[in-house]
C-alpha cells in the first residue's frame, strides 16, 4: 500500500474516534471494530493531517484495511482541539517530545504487543486488575495536544505517575 493512501485510511479511521481530554486508564480494543485486544495488535503510525497517533488494529481489520477500496473512504470532520490544552510541566514535555520523535513506523511492522512508552514495560499484565474484562491489554491513554498536532501515548500506572510529577 503506498505511504499517502495509508494515511488517508488511518486518518478515515482515526476520525470516528472521539478521544478524551482526561487521561483514562482502560482496555486497548481495536481501533477500527473496537474488538478488545489482548496480546497486541498490528500497530500503524498516522502522522498527518494534525495527528501523531499509533491505531492498533485487530487481525481481521488489519487485512481489511489493507484491501478495501478506496471508495469506501469516509473522513468524519475532525474532533475538537481546544480541549486538549497542554498540562504537563515544561520537563515532562521535553520528555514527551523525546517519546514521540523516537517512534518509527517502519520498525513497528506486523503484530507487536502493547508496551508502555516511557519504560517499555508490556501492558497485557495490567490484564488482572479488571476480572470482568480478563483478555484486554490495559493501560494509560493519554492526548496531548502539541502546537496543534494531537498525539496519543500509552503508559503503565508507574511512568504516567512518574510524568504527572516531573
Ligand atoms: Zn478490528
Ligand atoms: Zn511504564
Amino acid at each position: 500500500m503506498i505511504a499517502e493512501l495509508k494515511q488517508i485510511r488511518l486518518q478515515e479511521i482515526v476520525s470516528r474516534w472521539e478521544p478524551h481530554a482526561e487521561a483514562e486508564f482502560r482496555g486497548f480494543r481495536c481501533g477500527r471494530c473496537d474488538e478488545p485486544l489482548l496480546e497486541g495488535a498490528y500497530h500503524h503510525l498516522l502522522d498527518s493531517s494534525g495527528y501523531l497517533v499509533w491505531v492498533h488494529l485487530c487481525g481481521h481489520c488489519d487485512r481489511t484495511f489493507k484491501t478495501e477500496p478506496d471508495s469506501e473512504l469516509e473522513i468524519v470532520p475532525g474532533i475538537s482541539r481546544e480541549h486538549f490544552h497542554p498540562f504537563f510541566s515544561k520537563y515532562a514535555e521535553t520528555v514527551l517530545d523525546r517519546i514521540a520523535a523516537r517512534w518509527n513506523p517502519a520498525a513497528r511492522t506486523g503484530f507487536g504487543e502493547f508496551t508502555c512508552d516511557l519504560c517499555g514495560a508490556p501492558l497485557s499484565t495490567m490484564r488482572d486488575r479488571h476480572p470482568n474484562f480478563p483478555t484486554m491489554a490495559r493501560g494509560w491513554h493519554v492526548w496531548r495536544n502539541k502546537n496543534g498536532v494531537l498525539i496519543e501515548y500509552h503508559f503503565c500506572s508507574a511512568s504516567w505517575e512518574h510524568l504527572l510529577k516531573l
